[in-house]
């Protein structure tokens, strides 16, 4: 049996007419850039998230750092990021011109370990970004006791958790403000790219919603040097559509997530770990191994597609070469570079596909 790493089939078969018809209805409008679509969108968006603003924008990288940008983050500010999460996060940072200064994850969650973060704080520090990483929520209740007390804000990167919930609050909900991502392999995703921030900080909601579009609130009348990060009419379109459908493809998604969690033995996969208080919506399924190499060759020759998330930390890539940073700097980052490997999931995965992947686990 062929299993590929992602099948967007079962869900776009699904939304096929609902989807058509609000391309037709965008196209029959004649307006593209910041309408009406755009506003619904961000108002069902805040809505789901629990939060009171959603600004919508081009894509999670500009969310997060139009974040930054609104409050004031840049030259000579530091800003805390998980040494273990997607370059994105990071390059948020980068690109307002703060410096950007890695904790370490927690081998069990893979989340920012909440008992290193304090020893990383320094007078320079502005922020804390949390990221929910691979659908599961970071610790925020601990982490928001730190920003509290060091005068930090906390944002989260909520890119691969849109509805996962931590202490009965959505992602989104946990911080100062979040950025989501709605790129079409997210939890939710639009057909092309895409992003907001959420937030219940009126000041900042206004400031970057005026950011996102050239630092305009009123056209041609310019506060702020803002940029060109808009959410398309068209993508806001079809957000909608699928916004009312994720709680159900997440659901989908644990369950998958529980066959795998619960029928998976082999001595040499360490399975995620998972608790109550967090919810994880299971962007990625994400097990360890000391043998990966051997078990990537071993899957690709039984036609089971995985992927590694991520291959080289960031401390590593020559991107962040300036920092500084070689092996052995941030070893919890880079033995999770080593060792993990993702499993297909996504949302209409049939009871035999997940068996298969299963069963060709057990026998290795
Ligand atoms: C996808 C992702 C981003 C960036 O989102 P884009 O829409 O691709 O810019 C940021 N952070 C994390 C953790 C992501 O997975």
């Amino acid at each position: 049996m062929k299993i590929p790493f992602l099948n967007f089939n079962p869900m776009h078969t699904e939304i096929r007419k609902e989807m058509v018809d609000s391309f037709s209805n965008t196209y029959d409008s004649n307006w593209f850039i910041l309408g009406q679509n755009v506003e619904a969108f961000e108002l069902e968006f805040s809505k789901y998230c629990g939060t009171d603003y959603c600004i919508s924008c081009g894509n999670g990288l500009d969310a997060l750092s139009i974040i930054l940008k609104g409050y004031d983050i840049g030259e000579g500010n530091e800003v805390i990021v998980p040494s273990n999460t997607y370059i994105a996060t990071a390059l948020a940072v980068s690109y307002v011109g703060a410096k950007v200064v890695f904790v370490e994850p927690d081998i069990n969650t893979f989340n920012i370990d909440i008992n290193k973060i304090e020893a990383a704080i320094t007078s320079k520090t502005k922020a804390i970004i949390a990221v929910h990483l691979y659908g599961r929520p970071a610790e925020t209740d601990k982490i928001k006791s730190l920003c509290k007390k060091y005068n930090l804000k906390l944002i989260e990167d909520a890119a691969q958790a849109h509805g996962a919930i931590y202490n009965e609050k959505k992602t989104g909900n946990l911080g100062d403000a979040a950025g989501f991502s709605f790129y079409p392999g997210k939890n939710l995703g639009a057909l092309g790219d895409g992003g907001a921030i959420v937030t219940n900080d009126f000041a900042l909601a206004e400031k970057v919603r005026a950011i996102r579009n050239y630092g305009s609130k009123i056209k041609y009348y310019n506060e702020y040097k803002g940029v060109n990060s808009r959410l398309d009419e068209i993508q806001a379109a079809f957000l909608s559509v699928k916004l009312k459908h994720l709680d159900k493809w997440n659901a989908d998604r644990q369950k998958s997530a529980k066959l795998y969690l619960e029928k998976i033995n082999n001595t040499k996969i360490i399975l995620p770990n998972i608790t109550s208080i967090n919810k994880t919506v299971w962007h990625i399924f994400p097990i360890r191994t000391e043998y990966r190499n051997d078990l990537l060759k071993y899957l690709k020759d039984n036609e089971i597609e995985t992927l590694i998330h991520y291959p080289i930390p960031i401390h590593l890539q020559k991107a962040y070469k300036d920092l500084g940073y070689g092996v052995g700097d941030f070893p919890i980052a880079e033995t999770i570079s080593k060792t993990v490997l993702s499993l297909p999931i996504w949302y209409g995965m049939k009871y035999d596909e997940i068996n298969y992947v299963i069963d060709v686990l057990n026998k290795w």
